[in-house]
């Protein structure tokens, strides 16, 4: 062990005036404090972060009482935020050891060393701290070096480290992807062993590390073939493993998949989460499936309406929000395959009006992504098209034809007036008059769509 690895410590890194005044401040009390983490991480590889987080010797009570505007983040755990002027929020968090794991949580009491704080951290490259004013860094694990020659590796025994929470193992691939690091041998044995264990962790934390990968990663492929390489696909996506394959490549699907995320611009990640799981639909059907619904929705076929149906599922294990599951899934069912250009315009308003206004946008950038993967002169086609399916759309939506239920000139009400007895059948009326009207919006007059409702109403009653 050494306090900084020779030869890699860097002249000076650049940090923010309000970091340097927290210091300041906290060392004129006569509490040790440090730049530490992430932030110091991202300085060493020339990346500039604004996410500096400070570690210090003083007990939480005592941040609080030296700043004037601060705001308890948690100080259960001792980290206090501090406020600036301009209204900037900096972690301050004590020193800490961890008294006992859990896998999934830890019991950590304060510390009085900055040593045994880098040392509960997770790998070599998050374990350094550096201080602002004396302008030092304290690297006792060598993790600039590491950075350096492009390797990851925990602190300290990686099986037990992966042990005492087993949430290290996504991390470990998300920054050996993110950053391009080789994971060294030992911890690469021991996170393949512990990936077994992936499912103790809470499906929360699962979904905030893949969000972290997708939001985070200009070229997130990399990291989820190391998700699929290291087992820990099969063990917490196992539906999206069928897809990936198992053999030393991935899929040809899966591949193609993974390079269509990363043109998809990191902060619609929405976006990305559908076209990751875009092809679950391919993997012949199970009993664990969930039943088809009646109702198609967005979903144009049975391949589209099963993977739809099965991306819901996979994101209600995950927690995530109604909204987020209606959105991603929905796009999933919608797919990528914008109409054609050459059909009939009834063609494109039956899709607007399937797949629904506000998705068109992200689709169209899914069609985008699919034809930008595509080289040569079937590329440069797929590329034209798509620009003037887009245009054919916009145009179509922008005509204020009808394109659904709500659109129609006759609503229940109306067909009630008519005599009919509302029941579920006025649904399957209204949907064959949307049908009709998408086909020829000149119809959607209501003296036009009362007489057929009528029609309707008694053929139905016949059957
Ligand atoms: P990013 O914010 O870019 O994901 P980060 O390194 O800042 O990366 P955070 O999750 O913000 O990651 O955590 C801050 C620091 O806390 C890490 O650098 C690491 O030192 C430590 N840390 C975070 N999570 C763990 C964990 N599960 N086990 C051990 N140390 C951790
Ligand atoms: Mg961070």
């Amino acid at each position: 062990m050494s306090t900084a690895s020779e030869g890699t410590a860097p002249a000076s890194i650049d940090v923010p005036r309000a970091v340097r005044w927290i210091v300041a401040r906290l060392e004129e009390e006569g509490y040790e404090t440090w730049a530490v983490g992430g932030a110091v991480r991202d300085a060493l590889r020339g990346r500039p972060s604004q996410d500096w987080d400070l570690a210090t010797r003083a007990p939480p009570e005592e941040v609080r009482r030296i700043f004037p505007r601060t705001v308890p983040v948690g100080v259960e755990h001792g980290t206090v935020g501090v406020l600036t002027r301009e209204g900037a929020l900096y972690e301050v968090t004590t020193f800490r050891r961890d008294v006992e794991t859990f896998g999934r949580h830890a019991v950590v009491a304060f510390a009085e060393t900055l040593e045994e704080d880098l040392q509960r951290r997770d790998f070599t490259i998050n374990a350094l701290a550096w201080h602002p004013l004396r302008e030092e860094l304290r690297d006792p694990h060598g993790g600039a070096r590491d950075l350096q020659v492009r390797v990851l590796r925990t602190v300290g025994d990686p099986a037990d480290r992966f042990a005492e929470d087993y949430l290290r193992v996504l991390r470990a691939l998300r920054f050996a992807g993110r950053f391009g690091l080789e994971i060294t041998g030992e911890t690469w044995r021991a996170l393949r062993d512990a990936a077994s264990q992936l499912g103790i962790l809470s499906p929360e934390r699962i979904r905030e590390e893949l969000w972290k990968v997708l939001s985070g990663d200009p070229t997130p492929g990399r990291t989820l073939e190391l998700y699929r390489r290291s087992g820990a696909l099969a063990v917490s996506y196992p539906e999206l493993a069928r897809v990936a394959g198992a053999g030393a490549e991935g899929a040809p699907e899966w591949t193609h998949t993974l390079s269509v995320v990363g043109e998809i611009l990191p902060h619609r990640t929405s976006l990305r989460v559908a076209v990751l799981l875009g092809d679950l639909g391919t993997p012949a059907p199970t009993e664990e499936d969930p039943p088809l619904p009646r109702s198609h929705g967005p979903a144009r076929d049975v391949n589209r309406l099963r993977a739809m149906v099965r991306a819901a599922a996979l994101l209600m294990r995950l927690r995530h929000s109604n909204l987020q599951v209606e959105t991603i899934s929905g796009l999933v069912g919608a797919g990528p395959e914008l109409p054609s250009e050459e059909g009939h315009p009834a063609e494109v308003r039956r899709w607007l009006s399937r797949v629904g206004r506000e998705r068109v946008p992200d689709l169209v950038r899914w069609a985008a992504a699919e034809a930008r993967m595509e080289r040569g002169k079937g590329g440069e086609a797929r590329r034209s098209d798509v620009v003037a399916s887009w245009h054919r759309i916009r145009a179509a939506a922008r005509s204020g034809h009808p394109l659904t239920v709500g659109d129609l000139a006759v609503n229940g009400r109306d067909l009630i007036r008519l005599g009919l007895r509302p029941g579920p059948q006025f649904g399957d009326i209204l949907e064959v008059l949307l049908e009709r009207v998408l086909h020829e919006p000149g119809k959607n007059r209501p003296e036009v769509l009362e007489e057929w409702a009528l029609e309707l109403a008694s053929k139905m009653e016949g059957k």
